[in-house]
């Protein structure tokens, strides 16, 4: 059996490992290529965009992929699109991942939003000094918003961006200790982040609530339509023929 994994998430490692290990099935990793020193997941890796839905079909065609599995980012909305057309073309099997997100527990204080248009909208009525954890992809939103800004990304941000601002490069996962210490040094009045759920970035979520800070959560893109997701890896291996 050949697997081919939409991959660049911890889920995608961990799913990669086990399809490694199992003998008869061929697994092979698909990384988007923009991220310096992706971490690696076990067994045969690929990089780089196939060229949207057509050029995803033509390689499941060409590679006789039988089973699918997009274990991308919940944010990656595009190549989640990709993936449903192209098996939907091909026949070949979809599998979609998608880790659970976050929820609200007592002392929170979330505003949920649907798009990062309508955060930035909201966050100059909540405080001046502002954390943005979106994604560098995300920092643009907020570029014309009076303020002060705290980015944080795992590789540099570009233009355009909040003029007032200091950017931190990190990559999860992160400490509560650590992010309380992070919104305390930077006197952070209000931080933003999109729903990724999972536990290497939620530490963010405990330290402001903590702090009694608001959080303006972006939820997630909807799926593409008829398409339902399985929330872990065991739920994958146990779609996938023996
Ligand atoms: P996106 O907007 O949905 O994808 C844009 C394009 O990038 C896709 O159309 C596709 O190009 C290519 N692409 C994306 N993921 C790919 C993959 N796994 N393998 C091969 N090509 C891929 O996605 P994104 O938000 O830029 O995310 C890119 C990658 O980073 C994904 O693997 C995702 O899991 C990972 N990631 C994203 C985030 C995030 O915040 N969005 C966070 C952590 C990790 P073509 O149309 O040419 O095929």
């Amino acid at each position: 059996m050949r697997v081919l994994i939409l991959g660049g998430t911890g889920e995608a490692r961990v799913l990669a490992a086990a399809l490694h290990a199992r003998p008869g099935t061929d697994v092979v990793s698909s990384l988007a290529g923009r991220v310096n020193l992706p971490a690696r997941p076990p067994g045969r890796v690929r990089s780089g965009g196939f060229g949207g839905a057509t050029g995803l079909a033509d390689h499941l065609t060409a590679e006789r992929i039988d089973v699918l599995v997009d274990a991308t980012h919940p944010f990656a909305a595009s190549v989640t699109a990709n993936a449903a057309a192209a098996a939907l073309a091909t026949g070949v099997r979809l599998v979609v991942l998608r880790r659970p997100g976050w929820t609200e527990r007592p002392g929170d204080e979330w505003r949920r939003v649907p798009t990062l248009d309508a955060a930035a909208a909201l966050v100059p009525e909540l405080g001046r000094r502002v954390f943005l954890a979106v994604g560098r992809g995300g920092f643009a939103a907020f570029a014309q918003l009076p303020g002060w800004f705290l980015l944080r990304s795992v590789d540099p941000p570009g233009p355009p961006l909040p003029a007032d601002r200091w950017v931190v490069l990190d990559r999860g996962p992160f400490t509560v200790d650590g992010e309380r210490a992070l919104l305390r040094a930077h006197r952070i009045d209000v931080l933003v982040t999109r729903d990724s759920g999972g536990a290497a970035t939620s530490a963010k979520l405990t330290a402001a609530r903590e702090l009694g800070l608001p959080v303006v959560m972006v939820d997630r893109p909807p799926l593409p339509p008829g398409v339902t997701a399985v929330t872990g890896v065991a739920e994958v291996l146990a779609r996938l023929p023996v």
